[in-house]
């Protein structure tokens, strides 16, 4: 038993590339770190996993030195190891409840789940015996993608719609390359496409496909195509050309469309979290002078520690106590903000001080404010919402349409990537029971 109170370190690279900035573990490192596990009988760990992987099961086999057992455990639970262990918030997660961390620092649960599919990721799907009926999946995202790849390993034929040229939502564009390099992504992909899975790109839910044509031509349609628009700042300025939304930056980084963004050289990015981070690192990684503008402290940010620590090790400035009030051409006037109370989540609540407004140079700003729902989009679909324009489904994921499933952002608002794969799984898994057994 390693009794070290702190992890294996985990190498990493200081030179503000776009390659990973995490370089991974050696067998020696994974080893060491798994010998920190306590195989704890009631497992804390696997209970505060959203998908329940096994942990101390698979952290065993790295002990015994056999990966693909390993990997076969973690993919009982999860189909995309390399996106969750590069980007769940572990913190609040699994590692968040590990014994370990009573005294010290929690089992490194990511890192080795990371060494264990770097290593393992190439092992094939496989398809069971066909089955004659149809689904699409709508989306491909990580909750598309779980659908699909669980349906077609179940032997469905399965197309997948996607509104971009390329897979892999938010795992493709939303990510930087130095988080979750991308040729993870085309991996995962391409074992799907293995499965004999379609893609149709540039198919556009409710402008040229028509929910109504893809019901008459599949069996089932699972719908996951997150939450459409960007939350807006509303204050002046905020149309300006030198000013991005999260989702337009992120994806001008990731189509390597980058002219413009290399000739800024103060760039503000408004909000607190992983989303924030990602950009203003980004800006960093193209030569600016970045600050981070956050309405609350830096205790309330979502963002996940480690991103907050990167971004602060990575000379990225914070303004805490403070928001937008306007946007002009070559500054932004932010207004300073007093601590009043906290609210129901135990953060911090704010307010503007009168007459605080002071101005910052700026030649960039990126709002990270969120997203939200389409709704003349939902409302086109005419599948029931609630109130806020999240879909509303049954415990089997079906919506308010037979034999229209839904998951991940869309129904649940704004929420992680495991949180995303596990709604493509139990939708697969439904649709599946649905078809075997329609009564
Ligand atoms: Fe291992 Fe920590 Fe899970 Fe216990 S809680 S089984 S120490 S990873």
């Amino acid at each position: 038993m390693n009794l070290s109170a702190t992890q294996t370190v985990m190498p990493t690279r200081d030179d503000l590339s776009f390659q990973e900035t995490n370089c991974g573990y050696s067998l020696t490192d994974a080893q060491l770190e798994a010998d920190r596990c306590l195989q704890c009988k009631h497992q804390p760990c696997v209970t505060a996993c959203p998908i329940h992987v096994p942990i101390p099961q698979f952290i065993k086999k790295i002990g015994e030195n056999d990966l693909e057992a390993a990997y076969d455990i973690i993919t009982s639970r999860s189909n995309f190891p390399n996106f969750c262990s590069r980007v769940c918030h572990v913190e609040h997660q699994c590692q968040g409840s590990c014994v370990r961390a009573i005294k010290g620092e929690s089992v490194a649960i990511n890192h080795l789940e990371r060494f264990v599919s770097d290593h393992m990721s190439q092992k094939r799907l496989i398809k069971q015996a066909s089955i004659d009926k149809k689904i699409a999946v709508i989306g491909s995202g990580p909750s598309g993608l779980a659908c699909a790849s669980d349906l077609a390993q179940l032997g469905y034929q399965v197309d997948i719609y996607e509104k971009e040229a390329y897979a892999g939502g938010i795992v493709s564009y939303g990510v930087p390359e130095y988080r979750l390099p991308h040729r993870w992504v085309y991996l995962e992909i391409e074992k799907i496409k293995e499965l004999g899975v379609h893609f149709f790109y540039n198919s556009i839910l409710g402008n040229n496909i028509n929910l109504d044509v893809l019901k008459e031509n599949y069996d089932a349609i699972y719908i996951a195509i997150g939450e459409e628009k960007m939350v807006p700042l509303n204050v002046p300025g905020e149309n300006l050309p030198h000013v991005y939304n999260s989702f337009n930056y992120l994806k001008k980084v990731f189509e390597n469309k980058i002219d413009d963004l290399l000739d800024f050289k103060k760039v503000i990015v408004i909000g607190g979290g992983n989303t924030a981070m990602d950009c203003a690192r980004c800006a960093k990684r193209f030569g600016a002078d970045v600050t981070i503008v956050y309405r609350r402290l830096y205790e309330d940010m979502p963002a996940s520690a480690s991103e907050i620590q990167e971004a602060s090790k990575e000379g990225i400035n914070f303004e805490f106590l403070a928001s937008p009030v306007e946007i002009r051409e070559d500054s932004i006037i932010l207004t300073k903000r007093e601590v009043i109370s906290t609210d129901k989540q135990g953060r911090n609540k704010t307010v503007e001080i009168p007459n605080s407004n002071y101005s910052i140079e700026a030649d960039a700003i990126i709002l990270a404010l969120g997203s939200k729902p389409d709704m003349r989009l939902r409302n086109k679909l005419g599948i029931q919402t609630d109130p806020k324009g999240r879909v509303l489904i049954n415990d089997d994921y079906q919506t308010s349409i037979s034999n229209i499933y839904s998951g991940g952002d869309m129904v649940r608002g704004a929420d992680t990537v495991v949180r995303a794969i596990d709604a493509g799984k139990k939708a697969a898994k439904n649709i599946h029971e649905k078809i075997l057994e329609p009564h």
